[in-house]
């Protein structure tokens, strides 16, 4: 252990790999050093994908070293480490100890439970906002107020403003709408493939970390070979070129479309990036802001994307910040069915489960609409339990942060927090999924039947759903339609739904795949 005096220690996390960290001000390379520690604790908290945990200590390593290159020291704490404690808090605590008790200075955490457990070390800390996101957690509370229920799109227009993104000079949204969500909603041609996707190769340090990840994590779910997504600032700035010029243009018409084998199709891949730190979110508004002015893409590619952003990114954000730690517990359905084993296997007969869970468990990711309309869509409609999905999602995906993860699957996919995020739950049939894809016509089941068999488990499970949850849902303006329908319906085929959604749930606490 180093002995000797340090005047102040910054600690800098695993998501927060970015030079513009406000702690950077504070700090002076002359007297101060930086501390960052791969810690068992972080890794297996949930059991997180292997391609997460890879792509977290890589791309500390090679931040570590960019830091050292502009002239900071930086005391880096290896996993395999003989006295590393296992805990961020521990790590803290000794480095204290060990460089004569210097000031520390710290970033907002991005997750609840880790600024807890750095606050509990009762250590005298100074913190600093995380000026990566444009809305702090205090602005957001104001814009929040008392108000029993959020909604994105106010937020979303106060963002615009606040930015001035996609405006005309006198103020007013760029085309004359503030969302053209309704252009966004295309299927995808028959034969119509997305870009090829960017690849990474992996260098002398990532190898390392993959052999280090396959020898301590070998129970984690997900693949471990295959690695290929960047690690370093500038790789993370190719992966962005790439999307701006070959899948950003079609990003708007093909947002919500699923295909076969495609797993990005025109989606950009940068969350997990852009999540750690190698990305910059100013800059990435200023460009596809750009890319629309020069007539390169069209507008509603443009504001579709930037919605995603400065909308839902910074709006889950804040709701997360707002509500925690009680957020983390609701669970306003009462849901207690356990996760199906399939999501981590992937074996499933439904052939748009297999492929969201299957692409999922080889890539760390899949887009938001299989997140939300397949998998998540799912889960709400067979009753899982919020605790058991929400650690799922935690668990599978490289972008996973519970920031984020949290307020997506907990409020948006299954209203466990009774409509406080989204004025209405995300349920929809397997007729969904149909026209928004390819796979039904893969899949052992039937679409079109809703009672039988063979009948696609969505079609009962939706009505089953809407049936037994007519108290909370029937009075809601957005789903008067659906209950209109459901009312509409002769007895013999609400009972017949009925029945084949209790099969289908008994089948699930059986323990067997679908
Ligand atoms: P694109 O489709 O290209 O979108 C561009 C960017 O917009 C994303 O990179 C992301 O930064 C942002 N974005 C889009 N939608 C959202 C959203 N709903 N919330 C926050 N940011 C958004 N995103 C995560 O970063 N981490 C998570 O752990 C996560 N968990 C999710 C869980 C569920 C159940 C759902 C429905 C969504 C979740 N999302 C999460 C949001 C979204 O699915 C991913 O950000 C997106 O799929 C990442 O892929 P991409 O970079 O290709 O995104
Ligand atoms: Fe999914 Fe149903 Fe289509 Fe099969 S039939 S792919 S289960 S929506």
């Amino acid at each position: 252990m180093v002995n000797d005096h340090v005047r102040r220690l910054g600690l800098v996390l695993g998501d927060q790999l970015s030079f513009d960290l406000s702690l950077f001000d504070e700090l002076d390379p002359a007297h101060d050093a930086l501390l960052m520690a791969e810690v068992r604790e972080e890794a297996s908290y949930v059991p997180h994908h292997p391609h997460k945990i890879v792509l977290v200590f890589s791309a500390m390593r090679h931040f570590a070293a960019a830091l050292e290159a502009r002239g900071w020291r930086v005391i880096y704490v290896r996993l395999d480490a003989v006295d590393n404690s296992g805990s961020l808090a521990g790590e803290l605590r000794r480095w204290h100890a060990a460089l004569g008790e210097p000031a520390l200075h710290l970033t907002e955490c991005g997750e609840w439970r880790v600024e807890e457990s750095l606050r509990s070390t009762g250590l005298p800390l100074t913190w600093h906002a995380d000026r990566r996101f444009l809305c702090s957690r205090e602005a957001f509370a104001k814009w929040a107020g008392n108000r029993r229920q959020l909604r994105m799109e106010l937020f979303y227009r106060e963002m615009r403003k606040r930015t001035g993104l996609l405006l005309e000079p006198d103020g007013q949204p760029l085309g004359g709408s503030w969302n053209f969500d309704a252009d966004n909603r295309k299927a995808l041609p028959k034969g119509a493939r997305g870009p090829f996707p960017a690849r990474f190769g992996q260098d002398a340090i990532t190898r390392e970390v993959v052999a280090l990840v396959g020898e301590r994590f070998a129970g984690h779910y997900g693949r471990l070979e295959g690695f290929d997504y960047p690690v370093t600032h500038d790789e993370a700035q190719a992966l962005w070129q790439h999307f701006l010029e070959f899948a950003l243009p079609s990003f708007g018409d093909y947002q919500d479309a699923m295909a076969e084998g495609e797993p990005y199709l025109f989606h950009a891949r940068i969350s997990a990036a852009l999540n750690i730190g190698l990305l910059d979110l100013r800059q990435l508004c200023a460009d596809v802001e750009n890319a629309h002015r020069r007539d390169r893409v069209p507008l509603n590619a443009a504001e579709g994307f930037i919605r995603q952003l400065i909308g839902w990114r910074e709006y889950v954000r804040g709701i997360y910040w707002l509500r925690m730690p009680e957020y983390a517990a609701l669970n306003a359905f009462g849901n207690r069915r356990s996760l199906p084993a399939f999501y981590w296997t992937g074996r499933t007969d439904m052939r748009c489960m297999a492929q969201a869970i299957g692409q999922t468990l080889e890539l760390g990711y899949a887009h938001h609409i299989q997140r939300l309309m397949v998998t998540g869509n799912f889960a709400l409609l067979a009753g899982i339990a919020p605790a058991a999905i929400c650690e799922w999602y935690l668990a599978v995906y490289l972008d996973a942060f519970e920031w984020v993860e949290l307020p997506n699957t907990l409020g948006m996919v299954m209203h466990a927090d009774g409509g406080y995020l989204g004025s209405k739950p995300y349920c929809a049939s397997g007729r969904y999924i149909q026209r928004m894809s390819d796979h039904c016509t893969n899949c052992r089941y039937n679409v079109e039947r809703a009672t039988e068999d063979d009948a696609c488990p969505f079609n009962a499970l939706y009505w089953h759903f809407l049936m037994r949850h007519r108290d909370r849902l029937g009075g809601n303006p957005r789903l008067a339609m659906v209950y209109r329908n459901l009312q509409r319906m002769a007895d013999a085929r609400v009972e017949a739904l009925w029945q084949r959604g209790e099969r289908l749930l008994a089948q699930l606490d059986a323990g067997e795949a679908l």
